[in-house]
């Protein structure tokens, strides 16, 4: 089966950054199931997956601009440390939610020094090209119901 609108797609993948570091893998045992053109996934890969079948194995490059973005230096900035009182000691890789001019946004503890703490907005990923590794494990079409949840269900899926 090939992969078009509202298929139910598992596959397993190898995410390495531009110097073949391993930033995140799923293997065939256990592959990444979505629903297909519903914008689960960043969409350069769901571009890269559409017309693909079950059994394929190729390569998906991103820059940063199909994948998590450009790095903002807007999005990070110093908070004084008096601001965490009473959350507790704060350490450089934490994440917080926080509410932002434009809505929730996770921050990353980038560096604490003396006084301050070096949050940043930016997604981890921002500013990185994306090389997946990419095999097709199963295509299937999906079901009434995990149309109108609009996710996919059973193993690996949503619920
Ligand atoms: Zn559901």
């Amino acid at each position: 089966m090939t992969i078009t609108e509202n298929s139910v797609v598992a596959f397993a993948y190898t995410l390495t950054d531009d110097d073949g570091a391993v930033i995140d893998s799923a293997d065939t045992q256990a592959p990444l199931v979505y629903l297909h053109g519903r914008g689960q996934l960043i969409p350069g890969m769901e571009k890269g997956l559409d017309g693909r079948s079950t059994g394929d194995q190729f390569s998906i490059v991103l820059p940063p601009e199909e994948a998590y973005g450009i790095y903002d230096e807007n999005l990070a900035g110093a908070v004084p440390l008096s601001a965490f009182e009473g959350v507790g000691e704060v350490a450089e890789g934490m994440q917080f939610q926080m509410e932002l001019a434009d809505g929730v946004r996770a921050v990353t503890v980038r560096e604490v020094t003396g006084e301050h703490v070096i949050l940043d907005g930016n997604h981890p990923l921002a500013g990185e090209t994306l090389h997946f590794d990419i095999e097709v494990v199963s295509v299937r079409a999906a079901t009434a119901e995990e149309l109108e949840h609009g996710h996919a269900h059973g193993p690996g899926g949503a619920h």
